[in-house]
């Protein structure tokens, strides 16, 4: 779990170290090329300087040579040479001194600038002849201007001069004549030749061809940058070079606009991705607490076992919940977008629930209200439930629809259904207790009555017996009828005493009755019932079928049960309502004997599920039934030691039979 949070985490921190190094190193590269912008236009800017100002001295110098040429013819004219000289040297303040010399070299005539004291007036000419002589051995071999090396000329002042000399050969009429020369002060040449506008911001120098100084001129600024030029001065005889000194202060921290615009658009940029990651890691944040609350929604949803249900305002399903298909068989994709009629309605209903709708999106139902209906499953069966609807309000406050929770109360029915029907059956019970209960004293009340009757009939057949002897034909035939009312008298007695004897749980007493006299007894009851139902009644039962040992009365009412029942499952569509009571020996084993009685009916036959459920007392599906009838006989049967049984009949219908001991007895 740590683990898993750590690594996208450093991932992500990592993401964010690689864009500030990238930016940091795009700021700084972009400072870097402008500052390596600004050196680079600053060198060429001074290079071009220095080429101007040697451009600007070579012009210079030409033109002087001119205005030298100009004054070899002076002695020819009017003005003296040493005049014309004086008027050359007040106008060229870089020369210092001016000679006409004869071929030798001899100083023939000279003049000094009238702006400084005479330079070589210290050591005197001679210390510079080398110089003289090499330029003018140049000058003489171009036939033009020839340069000497510079000197330095020390001055009385403990200063000094940085001198150069122009040799000019004087040729009048195609000879030589001699030479003019003119001194050159190099720190004069750097002040007058070179443009104000070129070393007014730079220090301009002459140096050697191994960088020693010689003169120099401009504004010595000083700064922590140094940008230097140097362009060769070649000129006839001697070669030097100028030198141009640029200084910046301290280097600027945004060379210019544009850095200074790129690197606030950076920042700029950088505050913004910060701000965005800021708002992001929020909105991730509010995103989690979000997809939390919506998996606790769900989970609680999925947990429900209420449905749930939404439609919006035209009926159109919107949502449900995983216990809504559960409950109606139907996958989600298949309700929601469906409208009226919806896909569980039960077809019989959709005309009354459609109105119900309608009356609802009208909003004129009261919500809240819990509202039974019945709902139809996928595969067709019919459900009740219980619908709660109440309005589907969203974050603005308006009503979208309609929000129905739905609950299966088809369990619940069930439950009181079953509660309900047992709730009859005890009832039943306790009357049946009641009624077992007067049967108990019924039969001792009646008891006596019947003894009454029975010793009256007796009374009354000794009577009819003595009177006999005058009509013998009408005593004959009352005698009969009072004896049968002894008898029935008796045998009710005797059904009596054993309802007693069943309600008190005595043993019964057996005794050997043939099948015959036990389906004789029956049969007025049997045939009375069949009249009604419809039924015929067959019976085979031959007349000298041994006795069977039982109570009698017992076994006449599990007939009477059994008959009734065979003709009870013979509805109205049986068309041929045929009762079969048959009695035959069965198989018997070697204590006892056995005979089987069998009650067979072409009625409905019994079904698979109730087959099991037969015996258990209270199982009835009759509307009417007490489901005590079977339960009953098979304890009376197995009672006497023998063994109720039932199959199916052919075609249709069902068999009884069940089995008694033969009696060792003669009847
Ligand atoms: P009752 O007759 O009061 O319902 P019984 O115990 O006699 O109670 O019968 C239990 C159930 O057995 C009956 O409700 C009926 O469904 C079924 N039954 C009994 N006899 C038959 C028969 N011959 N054919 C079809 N069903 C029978």
């Amino acid at each position: 779990m740590m683990l898993t949070s750590f690594v996208p985490q450093m991932r992500r921190w990592m993401l964010w170290g690689l864009l500030v190094v990238l930016v940091l190193t795009m700021l700084s590269t972009l400072v870097w090329l402008a500052g390596r912008y600004e050196v680079t236009q600053v060198q060429s800017r001074i290079e071009r300087d220095a080429a101007d100002a040697v451009s600007d001295i070579r012009t210079a110098l030409t033109r002087n040579v001119q205005s030298l040429q100009a004054l070899q013819y002076a002695d020819r004219g009017a003005i003296p040479w040493t005049q014309d000289a004086q008027v050359l040297l007040r106008e060229h303040r870089e020369w210092m001194r001016l000679e006409l010399r004869d071929t030798d070299l001899r100083i023939l005539k000279s003049a000094d600038s009238p702006f400084r004291s005479p330079v070589f007036n210290r050591f005197g000419r001679d210390v510079n002849q080398p110089e003289v002589v090499h330029a003018c051995g140049v000058a003489t071999r171009q036939a033009g201007p020839g340069y000497g090396a510079s000197a330095y000329v020390p001055q009385a002042d403990g200063l000094g001069v940085e001198v150069m000399d122009l040799c000019l050969p004087v040729i009048i009429d195609g000879k030589l004549t001699g030479y003019t020369v003119a001194t050159y002060s190099l720190a004069e040449m750097l002040v007058n030749m070179v443009g104000q506008q070129l070393t007014r911001r730079q220090e301009v120098s002459f140096t050697e061809s191994d960088g020693t100084r010689l003169a120099m001129h401009g504004t010595a600024l000083r700064g922590s940058r140094v940008f230097i030029a140097k362009q060769l001065l070649d000129l006839p005889g001697h070669t030097m070079v100028l030198r141009m000194d640029s200084w910046r202060g301290a280097p600027d921290l945004f060379p210019n606009v544009l850095t200074a615009l790129v690197t606030a658009m950076a920042i700029a940029l950088v505050t913004v991705l910060v701000m965005l990651a800021r708002d992001m890691r929020r909105r991730q944040r509010v995103e989690l607490d979000l997809a939390n609350a919506l998996a606790f929604r769900k989970a609680m949803e999925d947990s429900l076992v209420t449905g749930l249900r939404a439609r919006d305002k035209q009926g159109k399903i919107t949502y449900v919940n995983p216990a809504f298909c559960e409950m109606v068989g139907f996958e989600a994709q298949e309700l929601i977008g469906r409208g009226v009629p919806a896909p569980y309605w039960p077809p019989e209903m959709v005309d009354e629930y459609g109105q119900r709708q309608a009356l609802r999106l009208a909003g004129n139902a009261p919500p809240r209200l819990g509202a039974e209906s019945v709902f139809m499953r996928k595969n067709g069966e019919r459900f009740p439930v219980m619908i709660f609807e109440a309005p589907l309000i969203n974050a603005l406050g308006e009503q979208t629809g309609w929000m129905g929770a739905v609950l299966d109360v088809s369990e619940q029915r069930r439950v009181e259904e079953v509660s309900r029907a047992s709730q009859e059956r005890l009832q039943a019970t306790a009357r049946l207790a009641t009624v077992g209960e007067m049967a108990s004293l019924l039969s001792h009340e009646l008891n006596q009555p019947l003894a009454a009757i029975s010793s009256y009939a007796t009374g009354s057949l000794n009577l009819l017996q003595d009177a006999a002897k005058t009509d013998p034909h009408l005593v004959e035939s009352l005698g009969s009828a009072i004896q049968r009312i002894g008898q029935q008298a008796e045998r009710a007695g005797k059904v009596i005493k054993s309802v007693h004897d069943f309600v008190r749980r005595r043993d019964q007493a057996r005794e050997a009755v043939t099948p015959r006299a036990l389906l004789d007894d029956v049969m007025p009851l049997v045939s009375l019932q069949a009249r009604k139902l419809g039924v015929r009644v067959v019976v085979n039962c031959a007349a000298d079928l041994p006795a069977v040992l039982c109570d009698r009365t017992m076994v006449e009412q599990v007939l009477l049960n059994l008959t009734r029942n065979g003709m009870q499952a013979m509805t109205s569509d049986t068309t041929h309502k045929l009762l079969t009571l048959s009695v035959r020996p069965a198989a018997s084993n070697a204590t006892n004997r056995w005979m089987e009685f069998t009650v067979a009916d072409v009625g409905q036959g019994i079904p698979e599920g109730v087959s099991e459920k037969l015996f258990t007392p209270f199982f009835t599906t009759k509307a009417e039934g007490m489901g005590l009838g079977l339960s009953l006989c098979r304890t009376v049967v197995e009672q006497h030691g023998g063994f109720l049984s039932h199959h199916a009949n052919v075609p249709s219908g069902t068999v009884f039979s069940f089995t008694l001991p033969q009696s060792s007895l003669e009847a």
